[in-house]
């Protein structure tokens, strides 16, 4: 014990050092405005997720405070808000601001393009992180993959499609990329405010919808109405990203900026892990119900989608050098990835 009072002088001495030394370090905090509605069953959660898992794993040096479009306003405007400073971070997808840039589309998904799996071994091994980069820095943003849909589903429709001459017409919601592919083959795509959907579908305002999958479907209400529920095309497994206003994460230490960026990664791999669980029970409980006819666009349908597709993707490639380069990088890496996917994931499919 006579080493005591000699321990307690060291402690003494040393205590406030470190006591100094922690406090010396800056705490950020930091806002995040997110393009979805409070409460949306796993796109909020990605967002909160993130946010929580950066203060814990920074050890309360960062604070995330989020913010909903209730607040904002600006469900859209995620890049301009984060490119100018007003939020320092965003949780939103990359295509909602093709008409900022085109080379943004997609890095979100693009229709017939690649599965999550083969989109994350892009992602992370095959350039695309780095292209992604490429593109936001000249927007002031740094932008990470930060959750991931799974494949979405085709949408609900009232009638059934049984060819091509049945789309002529037909209104449907269905945004963005994809929107310009149904209207090439003769739909009619509408943007209509997800509160107003399921009335609009009631109503005959418009006659099919696409959303996301069974689990967000499913509280939309929209199988009520609209019985024929086709399988997806358009979003082969849409990215959400993160955003982060350059100029403030260039100022950052090195190891909160490694934690954003594992703590987004984190977040892309748990939303699908997340989307696949709530989707395979919303199915199921879907399918007791019985009222669900799950349907396959015919291949005349598929075939005009394609090739509506391929031209759309053409004339987006000559819209940018930046829009190209990721076009051809999706598709170089596509063409080797889905010879792999084929004998691996299709052939184990197939085993009865
Ligand atoms: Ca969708």
């Amino acid at each position: 014990m006579k080493f005591l009072p000699a321990l307690i002088a060291i402690i003494v001495l040393v205590l406030p050092l470190v006591t100094q030394t922690a406090s010396a370090q800056p705490v950020y905090k930091w806002r995040l405005a997110m393009s979805w509605p409070e409460g949306t069953p796993m796109l909020h959660n990605a967002a909160q997720r993130f946010a929580d898992n950066v203060r814990k794993m920074s050890a309360g040096r960062m604070n995330i405070a989020i913010d909903a479009p209730g607040k904002h306003k600006a469900p859209l405007g995620i890049f301009d808000m984060v490119r100018s400073g007003s939020y320092e971070m965003g949780h939103t997808s990359s295509y909602y601001y093709k008409g900022k840039d085109p080379a943004t589309t997609f890095f979100t998904t693009t229709p017939f393009g690649m599965n999550p799996t083969e989109m994350n071994a892009w992602y992370y091994y095959g350039g695309g992180l780095a292209l992604l980069n490429k593109v936001y820095a000249k927007h002031n943003i740094v932008a990470f993959p930060g959750g991931n849909t799974h494949i979405q589903m085709g949408g609900w429709f009232r009638k059934e499609i049984n060819s091509l001459k049945d789309l002529n017409g037909l209104k449907m919601r269905i945004p963005g990329h994809a929107g310009e592919v149904v209207e090439k083959v003769g739909m009619k795509p509408t943007s209509i405010p997800p509160g107003e959907l399921y009335t609009a579908l009631e109503r005959g305002t418009i006659d099919a919808v696409e959303w996301i999958g069974p689990a967000n479907d499913e509280k939309m209400g929209f199988h009520k109405i609209a019985p024929y529920y086709y399988t997806g095309w358009h979003e082969p497994g849409a990215e959400l990203h993160v955003f982060v206003n350059k100029k403030k994460f260039d100022t950052l230490p090195e190891d909160l900026k490694t934690i954003i960026a594992v703590a987004a990664k984190e977040t892309s791999l748990d939303m699908l892990s997340e989307s696949f669980y709530r989707n395979t029970l919303a199915w199921e409980k879907m399918q007791k119900e019985g009222k669900v006819k799950i349907r396959t666009f015919p291949k005349d349908v598929l075939d005009a989608f394609k090739k509506a597709n391929d031209e759309l993707l053409t004339e987006f490639a000559a819209k940018s050098p930046e829009a190209k380069e990721v076009i051809e990088s999706q598709k170089t890496f596509l063409a080797k990835a889905r010879v792999w996917t084929k004998i691996t994931d299709e052939d184990y499919l197939k085993l009865r």
